[in-house]
Order: structure tokens, then sequence, then C-alpha cells
């Protein structure tokens, strides 16, 4: 679990690979279901994460189609507590999956050699 002293770069490291894609890049979110709440006047849209399997619900004005609210509920692992604010940029993201690429392009090419 990351702890106070961690710093995003940490953090990202010890991410999944699914998880560290949507924080680079967003989340894949694919409709589910939607259902008409009449007596709130809104619409209960489900979204899941095709990537990271986060939900998100939208709550959707029935008239004019707005969105009143979005709630998500974050996969295990995704959300980082004790962090620095305004540390955890897509960047810092970015340069994981890179540098986690080049790692797999360096091991392959030692196992070529290899054999
Ligand atoms: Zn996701």
């Amino acid at each position: 679990m990351p702890t106070a002293t961690d710093t995003a770069e940490a953090f990202a490291a010890a991410l999944a690979e699914a998880i560290l894609h949507c924080r680079a890049f967003g989340h894949q979110w694919e409709p589910q279901s939607v259902e008409h709440k009449r007596k709130q006047r809104v619409y209960h849209w489900r979204w899941l994460c095709s990537s990271c399997t986060s939900e998100k619900m939208m709550v959707v004005n029935d008239r004019t189609g707005e969105t009143a609210d979005n709630r998500y509920d974050y996969v295990d692992g995704f959300l980082a507590t004790g962090m620095e604010p305004g540390t955890m940029r897509r960047s810092v993201f970015r340069m994981e999956v890179i540098h986690r690429m080049e790692h797999a392009t360096r091991s392959r090419s030692r196992v070529k050699r290899a054999s």
C-alpha cells in the first residue's frame, strides 16, 4: 500500500498494467445499463471500464440530458492515498508506460541474443 512518503513515480511503478493504462490514457468506458428513475426525473446510466473494471454511474436529467452527477467506484489499487497534491500527473504515468515498454524490448532482445 502507498504511504505518505511515496512519490507518484513509485505509485506508478507498482500499478497493475490495466490500471496504469487508465491512469496514463483515461478509462475505456462502455455503457452497461440505463434505468429511468421517474420520481427523481433522472436516468441512472452505468458504465464499466473495459480495461481496469472501475465503474461509473452517470445521473442524467431525463428531460435535458444534462449530467447531474458522476459517481465512481474505482477498482482496488486505482486510488492513491497520501500523495503530494499535484504530483499525480498523467505525464508520470506515461513515463512509466514507456519505461515498461523499454524494459520489455530489452528483455526480448536479450532472449533473442541468447538463442
Ligand atoms: Zn479504467
